[in-house]
């Protein structure tokens, strides 16, 4: 079963409001197998909701309309559609018993506008809404097929959708479903990750393969339509692992797993302590980490360190090495990852230091150049990276980074 979706409401085109019903009704239809084509918004004019609710019921015959049901004269859904329909709209003296009953309780009395909110499409099903004042509405005839029309306000939307649209959909669709799973992946750009994966479209099908580039790192998400829900866990499942076997270890977690969440379970797993030093991430990656509850039990301590003086002070980088070599350099990422485990104990630690911009860049460092250390048992790794971006985006993704690094080392450590 296809469906399409009309966004009604003028605040949907100025930018005053997000759509977030579209995307709300997408997920609710893809658990039942009923597929969005197609999504429109539009402004709350006459012509414009004619021809939208017109031309979407002649591709798929089955539309859903939200927003504009309310009382007020900018609410003309309702009676637009019941003219493309060729309906008149009757007053349901039932609905109007059941609003005035549902001000009363609330110690008020309904106006005289609210007495359209009664008014039905003739022949249409009554969607009854128990969470606001606009009733949805269900409006199909054999010449044009199907019109669901529902408040916009989102809590009314999403209830009419669970308790009144979704069972009877699930009535007409076919019992399959559509399924996705994301992979989350770290520190491999969107192109070079492609290359690795190569032609895997061809071996995962019907598996899709989509890629979400985010300044964190990159989603790989794979949908499967059409299938029955243990079809769709299976072939979901085996495309997951292929995709796996080309690019495992850019792979950190699946759905929304946080990569922090995941360095610490890698880390009690090990029953391994983790201390910090950071300079341009400003306390961004403790910040992650200790956003996760239990994370005392991991993190022993991080030190932000901005200044020469506090690099010297605070984490023993000797202040020769920041003068001859700069803040922004190997030797010194390296003596501030050691400074870490001096400083607070534990057995493994990363150091940040870098330019997040958008000055203080030269030709030989450039803004986004960041330096990283790890510590751990004596051996000490840095590494350097050039990031692209603003300064909240190189910060940010300076913070996945030292994430990374830090579970890379922990997976070389055998769990307990
Ligand atoms: P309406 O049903 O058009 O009177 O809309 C009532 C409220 O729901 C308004 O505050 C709208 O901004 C909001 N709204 C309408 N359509 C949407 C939508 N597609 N997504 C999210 N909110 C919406
Ligand atoms: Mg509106």
């Amino acid at each position: 079963m296809n469906v399409e979706l009309v966004a009604i409401g003028t605040e949907l085109l100025l930018g005053f409001t997000v759509d977030t019903n579209g995307a709300e009704i997408g997920r609710m239809l893809a658990d039942i197998g009923v597929r969005v084509t197609r999504r429109t918004a539009i402004a709350d004019r006459t012509e414009d909701i004619r021809n939208a609710v017109a031309e979407a019921l002649a591709r798929t015959r089955a539309v859903i309309v939200t927003g504009g049901l309310g009382p007020t004269r900018d609410d003309i859904t309702k009676h637009t559609i019941a003219e493309l329909y060729g309906v008149p709209l009757d007053f349901d003296e039932g609905l109007w018993a059941g609003l005035v009953e549902r001000y009363r309780r609330a110690g008020r009395v309904p106006v005289e506008s609210n007495r359209t909110q009664a008014e039905v499409p003739r022949g249409a099903t009554v969607l009854p809404n128990r969470w606001g004042s606009a009733a949805g509405l269900w409006l199909e005839d054999r010449a044009r097929g199907l019109v669901v029309m529902l408040p916009g306000v989102p809590l009314e939307m999403r209830n009419l959708m669970e308790h009144e649209v979704v069972p009877r959909f699930r009535q007409r669709a076919s019992g399959t479903v559509i399924r996705s799973r994301t992979l989350r992946t770290v520190g491999v750009a969107e192109a070079a990750l492609a290359e690795q994966l190569g032609e895997i479209e061809r071996d995962i099908a019907p598996v899709t393969l989509a890629y979400l580039p985010q300044a964190a790192g990159v989603d790989l998400r794979l949908t499967v339509w059409d299938v029955t829900a243990s079809q769709a866990e299976a072939l979901l499942a085996g495309a997951a692992a292929r995709v796996m076997s080309h690019a495992g270890r850019a792979v950190y977690g699946a759905e929304r797993e946080d990569l922090a969440a995941v360095v610490l379970e890698a880390a009690r797993r090990r029953a391994t302590t983790i201390a910090l030093a950071e300079s341009c991430t400003g306390g961004l990656v403790g910040a992650r980490l200790t956003e996760i509850a239990g994370s005392s039990d991991v993190l022993l301590g991080s030190a932000v360190c901005y200044s020469y003086a506090s690099k010297t002070d605070v984490l023993g980088v000797p202040a020769e090495i920041i003068a001859e070599q700069g803040a922004v350099s190997e030797a010194v990422a390296r003596h501030m990852a050691e400074g870490a485990l001096r400083r607070f104990g534990g057995a493994l630690s990363v150091a940040v230091t870098g330019i997040a911009g958008p000055g203080g860049g030269t030709a030989e460092k450039p803004v986004g150049t960041v330096w990283f250390a790890t510590a751990m048992d004596g051996d000490v790794r840095a590494a350097r990276t050039v990031f692209f971006g603003t300064r909240s985006e190189v910060r940010e993704r300076a913070a996945q980074t030292a994430l990374r690094l830090l579970l890379e080392r922990l997976q070389e450590m055998r769990e307990r």
